[in-house]
């Protein structure tokens, strides 16, 4: 356990910090120092010390509509009041379906159908459960492989680390799943740095799925797993061309495409989902964080017709698909998914995010040429900052930033050497020239 004295502003602190076993965090460090969040409202959040700290993470990618909405502090105030649960075994509640409509109508094509989750995790688990069960179903059951991309992020449960590419889910948990493979990453410094929105190179990498295809076959494969833009690896782009590429060779051996837009949806890339932005309809959207700007947990899986419809051919008595959470479809949860889709569309969210964009990609491409600054990335409002990582010490160089960004009122997010930005949608320029004023600042000050 960490000993010696505790530090001066331990003792100011509301609680004692040790029990709290802090997720992807170094508790030892952090606790040593902690950084303390107590309030927010729009674009900051406010510290433990008082001072004012610009959200310029959108939380962890979720906060999309800023924080303490009116709109959506009144709807889980009335709901919780209201009906504050009811099953969603075999009983239903008006909010749940209604959520549900809500996302399928804000879906593209006949992604219509909506299974609801509570995490990003959850959802992943969920449709790679729907794609094996899909196969199953229609007298396909050799096709359990999944296949998922190195570099990939789709949450913690046993599915999710599995397809995902994370080495540290390798190293750390051992075994996963069996019967998974994956494709090549896109990232290419040398082929694509600096480049603005979609790399030119790289759109030939999804033919690895041919190669995938030949040596595994394809009636053993269910289905592929991809981030349209990968978000927790450090905002990678996809090159132009690559995903309608994945979709061709999906159609081609009737494998289900599966697009994680946990991170992409619900106005990211200035549009609801990435499938529309890049014009690529998958057979499963999995969605979370700003389905309910992070208020309440909820997640989503988006399911379109004809993969429906094939569990929907048995005895009507039968339950079609063995699977759910005690929660799924939570009253509250849904409240807040429907006062946040109303927000996004009332304050036209989206498209302010599509029109900010150009501008928020100037001042991301402005850091070119500072201290340790190896490539800059963007698309929407989301941009990638890859740090050249000091000699043995991958991720020192990103962490002293962050914490030295949040002493100067900058809340961040790094991932090794990469610091993604991704600010609440309701961001102003100036705040855009603040935020990268205080960044730029820290990477002049920092070895
Ligand atoms: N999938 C993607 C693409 C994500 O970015 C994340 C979280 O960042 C997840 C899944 C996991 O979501 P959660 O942390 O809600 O389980």
């Amino acid at each position: 356990s960490f000993s010696g004295a505790r530090p001066m502003s331990y003792a100011q602190m509301p609680n004692d910090l040790e029990a709290f076993w802090m997720p992807f965090t170094a508790n030892r460090q952090f606790k040593a120092a902690p950084r303390l969040l107590v309030s927010a409202k729009d674009m900051h959040y406010v510290a433990a010390d008082g001072h004012k700290v610009m959200d310029g993470a959108a939380g962890l990618w979720c906060v999309n509509a800023g924080h303490g909405r009116q709109k959506i502090v009144e709807a889980v105030q009335k709901q919780v009041a209201e009906l504050d649960f009811a099953p969603t075994f075999q009983m239903g509640h008006p909010k749940a379906f209604e959520a549900a409509s809500r996302v399928a109508a804000l879906l593209p094509g006949d992604l219509d159908r909506i299974f609801f989750a509570n995490s990003g995790s959850e959802a992943v688990d969920t449709a790679l459960k729907i794609a094996l069960a899909y196969h199953r179903a229609r007298g396909e059951g050799s096709r359990t492989r999944l296949i998922g991309r190195e570099r990939g992020y789709h949450g913690v449960g046993f599915g999710g680390i599995s397809v995902g590419g994370i080495v540290n889910n390798r190293k750390f948990f051992g075994g996963l799943l069996t019967g998974v493979d994956h494709l090549p990453h896109t990232h290419n410094l040398e082929k694509n740095a600096y480049t603005k929105g979609e790399p030119e190179w790289g759109a030939h990498l999804a033919d690895d799925l041919e190669r995938i295809v030949a040596l595994h076959d394809a009636s053993t494969i269910a289905a592929v797993i991809v981030e349209p833009v990968a978000g927790s690896t450090g905002v990678l782009v996809p090159p132009k061309g690559y995903l309608k590429r994945l979709r061709e060779i999906c159609d081609k051996y009737g494998i289900l495409l599966i697009f994680d837009e946990v991170i992409t949806g619900f106005g990211r890339l200035g549009s609801a989902f990435a499938s529309e932005h890049f014009g690529v309809l998958p057979d499963m959207v999995t969605m979370a964080k700003g389905l309910t700007n992070g208020v309440i947990p909820m997640a989503a899986v988006g399911v379109r017709e004809p993969v429906f419809q094939a569990f929907m051919q048995g005895p009507e008595n039968a339950m079609e698909l063995f699977h759910g959470y005690t929660y799924s479809g939570h009253p509250i949860a849904s409240a807040a998914a429907i006062a946040t889709l109303d927000l996004y569309r009332e304050e036209g969210l989206f498209e302010r995010a599509a029109s900010l964009a150009p501008y928020f990609e100037e001042a991301a491409h402005a850091l070119k040429g500072l201290p340790h600054v190896i490539d800059i990335r963007n698309i929407g409002l989301v941009a990638g900052i890859e740090l050249e990582s000091r000699p043995g010490k991958v991720g020192a160089r990103a962490y002293e930033s962050l914490v030295k960004c949040f002493e100067q009122g900058l809340l961040i997010r790094t991932t090794g050497d990469i610091i993604a930005l991704s600010p609440p949608l309701i961001i102003e320029k100036n705040q855009i020239d603040e935020l990268f004023g205080i960044l730029s600042k820290v990477l002049r000050d920092i070895d």
